[in-house]
């Protein structure tokens, strides 16, 4: 599912503007070993939160001395993504240590690495975002069963920076999952295009409509829930839909 849209004009400016912000705030670090930080607010808050708890590899444990999301050897394993101007673009390939943060964020009750997670997202993607001039950044929503069982969405968290580092509209509830929908595991990318068929609706029409809106989740697999949240988004009248995602894997073995 494709949609219309045109290329817009009046991006000059407002590209020069956000490049700019982005180069006075990008910090000179190692994407992989390092979470760099949008805002000062998020500066402040990674910073408290440091004293309270001292940093740990997200992925080992081991303690860690500044600010990393991986130690040395864990930030080893992750193999980045290389496809610019993809869809979805990611930061990395799923796997190794990479796989052990992304499963704690999810069923570790850790949503403290959704941010820096976030940031390494809009760190490795920032120059295709903002040729695409994205205006609204959708989380993929999970299904309020499982909300209620979590305690967060975890595509929520990650997309939250994405969403103030690119100066767009956060719409978190922009796109509401159905309950009951059937596990995707085990099934392969027709499958779970027609498992998704219905899935998803769209809560706030008006906050898409006309507009360029970037989804994020966590881990992409064959892309069919990416596809399925782009046609519903496309179904109200979203000028242009993209998407990114942290990890990207072609095996069929994540219950995305
Ligand atoms: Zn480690």
């Amino acid at each position: 599912m494709t949609c219309n849209f045109e290329v817009c004009s009046k991006g000059g400016h407002h590209r020069r503007h956000l490049e700019h912000l982005y180069d006075k705030t990008k910090q000179q670090v190692n994407v992989v070993a390092e979470a760099s930080h949008v805002n000062l607010l998020d500066s402040l808050q990674t910073y408290v939160g440091d004293i309270v708890s001292p940093k740990k590899c997200a992925a080992c444990d081991i303690s860690l001395r500044n600010r990393s999301l991986l130690c040395p050897t864990c930030a080893s394993t992750v193999i980045r993504w290389n496809g610019s101007n993809d869809d979805p673009l990611a930061f990395a390939h799923y796997g190794g240590a990479l796989a052990t943060a992304l499963l704690r964020l999810k069923y570790a009750k850790r949503p403290d690495l959704a941010h820096p997670l976030g940031c390494l997202l809009i760190d490795s993607t920032i120059r295709d975002l903002i040729k695409w001039e994205i205006e609204v950044v959708v989380p993929v929503p999970v299904p309020y069963s499982r909300l209620v069982d979590r305690g967060y969405n975890q595509a929520a968290l990650i997309a939250r920076p994405i969403a103030r580092a690119l100066s767009a509209r956060f719409a978190p509830r922009a796109l509401h999952r159905v309950d009951g929908s059937p596990k995707q595991a085990s099934l392969n990318r027709q499958q779970r295009l027609a498992n998704l068929r219905g899935a998803f609706s769209v809560r706030q029409p008006n906050a898409v409509r006309g507009r360029k809106v970037l989804v994020i989740d966590d881990v992409s697999t064959t892309g069919a829930t990416l596809s399925a949240c782009r046609a519903a988004l496309c179904a109200v009248g979203a000028m242009e839909v993209r998407s990114a995602v942290v990890a990207r894997t072609e095996s069929p073995d994540m219950s995305h």
